[in-house]
């Protein structure tokens, strides 16, 4: 009986042997096969969060980064509204057409400046008016940037961009419209950022 149940072990044995010898890559395969769906699972989770961190962190940073821009805008603003209300009146309108009627955002970069500011201006730069005679000294100038509303690819309007890519954006029709000089058309002085009321 012993010596049966011996060799039905060993029979037992065999059959493993054989088995394992032709199909060791099937239970390697299975194991593997796991470790590979967790890893994916993993991956996936992965990414998942990532893309949504990114994705907040998109929204987060345009909220902010227009508000910074909107910020500086009513900062400018509001300096030409203490000196002459009349001008903040033209100009803000001005802006809310170009802001409802092109695919641009507007930036003001400069506004109201002092006799000071303006000299410190035209000593870094000869071709920028002499101080008192600028329209900024009384605050019915301004200079602005353009960005593109949603295209944002497309790239800024400053002072370096050519007359065409200006010409192009409508803001210069929008102006005359308004009855205002572009600084675009000075003939001393190429200032496409500028923008006075004569
Ligand atoms: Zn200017």
């Amino acid at each position: 009986m012993i010596e049966f149940m011996t060799k039905r072990k060993n029979a037992l044995v065999v059959v493993k042997m054989v088995f394992f010898y032709f199909f060791p890559k099937k239970d390697y395969f299975c194991k593997n096969n796991q470790a590979i769906q967790l890893m994916i699972k993993r991956i996936l989770y992965q990414t998942f969060l990532l893309l949504i961190i990114f994705f907040s962190l998109t929204v987060i940073g345009k909220f902010l980064y227009s508000e910074t821009l909107l910020q500086q805008n009513e900062r400018m603003l509001a300096e030409i509204q203490t000196v002459n209300p009349t001008s903040f009146a033209r100009f803000d309108k001005f802006i809310q057409d170009i802001e409802t009627h092109t695919k641009w955002r507007v930036y003001v970069t400069s506004s109201f400046r002092t006799a000071e500011e303006q000299a410190e201006l035209r000593q870094d730069d000869p071709r920028n008016a002499r101080s008192g005679k600028s329209k900024h000294n009384l605050g019915r100038a301004i200079d602005l940037n353009l960005y593109p509303a949603q295209q944002v690819w497309k790239g800024w309007l400053r002072k370096s961009s050519p007359k065409k890519s200006w010409e192009q954006s409508g803001v210069i029709e929008i102006a005359h419209k308004h009855g205002l000089k572009w600084g675009g058309h000075f003939k001393t002085y190429y200032d496409p950022v500028h923008f006075e009321i004569p």
